[in-house]
């Protein structure tokens, strides 16, 4: 079986699907790896330290063609569809609810197309594979250390020959798995952290991390899969009111809500962002082409406003830190590939409960029910 592994074409992108110590072992297990040249130079692994590993060095038309299974990291371009044929495997963060498009190329071309986001994340067999929990979790560290690089004050407290600085207050916003990692971070930087989610159940685990969870007065923001739903309008008027208040008694905002498959919930309106004073550092986790939580925060970019207060796009923190992430996106991919190998065969079964979810499309077919829903 022949994994290939593509070079990341899309701007700001670092990581790469598989390193070296991933392509090891696969070779190791009978696999023939190909990898397009220069793909992990940005994650800092070189051509030749796939060769030592056992891979094989190849142009992008060979990696793409001779691949049984093609692993990356974001969703295909043009090229990647056009050239994939019947019987390939595609694994990757395909976003396969906000390109519905480009899965319905991969169906007609009767592609099996895995895309990781879509990963049942409360089956406990599931961990492993999980994508988005190893790469949210790098980006929510990289969004407090990138909150205090920009701050003009200290994060801790410091009592010093020369008086007593107070520590900076940090509020995050959605304590998924991103929200979580970032509190985390902020506390061993001695900041004073609180914590707000619409899911309750987010409380326990923002309090284990010694911050303080401000509870929300949206009742049942809790969706499915442990996810949160989209709230009503009017719910995310009286979400903006409530949170107002809070953004303007802390230093640093960082924002990581998400819905899947949805536009991110606006959760700092224009009027907090215009009376933020300055200093005030907004991170924008969930800023995308969509929008993001942060009014007016801009993809890749920041922005500074009127008063002086920063708001940064932080589209793809995990890319920044392409080594790490790309180590552990390779050992979720590798724990994918294992999941459907049977005795040195391919095997998925569609009906499975991981896979079920994980399938994008699989004989032709669109199996996947959110996708399913969204389609028609
Ligand atoms: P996510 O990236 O989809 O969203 C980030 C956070 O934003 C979530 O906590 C969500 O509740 C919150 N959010 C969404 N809309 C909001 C709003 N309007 N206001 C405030 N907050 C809002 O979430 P995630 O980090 O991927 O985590 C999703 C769930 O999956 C969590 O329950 C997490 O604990 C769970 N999870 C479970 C496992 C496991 O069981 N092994 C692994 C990973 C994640």
């Amino acid at each position: 079986i022949v994994v290939s592994v593509l070079k990341e074409n899309r701007g700001h992108e670092k990581r790469v699907a598989l390193d070296p110590e991933v392509t090891k072992k696969l070779v190791k297990n009978d696999f023939e790896v190909l990898i397009e040249a220069g793909a992990g130079k940005l994650a800092l692994f070189a051509d030749a330290d796939y060769e030592k590993a056992g891979g094989k060095i190849v142009d992008r038309q060979t990696a793409l063609t001779q691949g049984n299974i093609v692993v990356v990291v974001n969703e295909p371009g043009d090229d990647t569809l056009a050239a994939l044929k019947s019987g390939q495997i595609i694994i990757g963060l395909l976003s396969a609810l906000l390109v519905p498009d480009k899965i319905q190329r991969l169906a007609d071309a009767k592609v099996t197309a895995i895309s990781c986001e879509l990963l049942p994340r409360t089956v406990s067999r599931s961990q492993a594979m999980d994508v988005l929990s190893s790469q949210a979790s790098i980006a929510g560290y990289k969004a407090t250390l990138l909150a205090s690089n920009l701050y003009a004050k200290y994060f801790p407290m410091m009592i010093t020959a020369a008086g007593t600085v107070k520590p900076a207050k940090v509020l995050v916003l959605g304590t998924g798995v991103a929200g979580l990692q970032a509190i985390g971070t902020a506390k061993r930087l001695g900041t004073v952290v609180s914590g707000y989610d619409v899911r309750a159940a987010s409380k326990g685990e923002v309090e284990s991390l010694g911050a303080t969870f401000l509870t929300s007065t949206v009742a049942n923001g809790a969706g499915t899969g442990g996810y949160a739903r989209e709230l009503t309008t009017e719910e995310h008027q009286a979400q903006q009111a409530e949170l107002a208040g809070f953004i303007a008694q802390n230093d640093i905002i960082i924002t990581t809500a998400q819905v899947p498959g949805r536009k991110p919930p606006l959760l700092v309106p224009q009027t907090s962002v215009d009376q933020a004073q300055a200093g005030t550092i907004f991170i924008d986790l969930a800023a995308s082409d969509l929008g993001g939580n942060v009014a007016s925060s801009q993809p890749f970019a920041t922005v500074t406003t009127a008063q002086g207060a920063l708001i940064v796009g932080a589209s793809n923190l995990a890319s920044e830190l392409s080594n790490s992430a790309s180590q552990l996106f390779a050992k979720n991919v590798q724990s994918i590939i294992n999941a459907f190998m049977v005795d040195g065969a391919i095997q998925i079964d569609p009906t499975d409960e991981v896979f079920k979810g994980l399938l994008a499309t699989i004989d032709g077919e669109i199996i996947n029910a959110r996708l399913r829903k969204i389609m028609n």
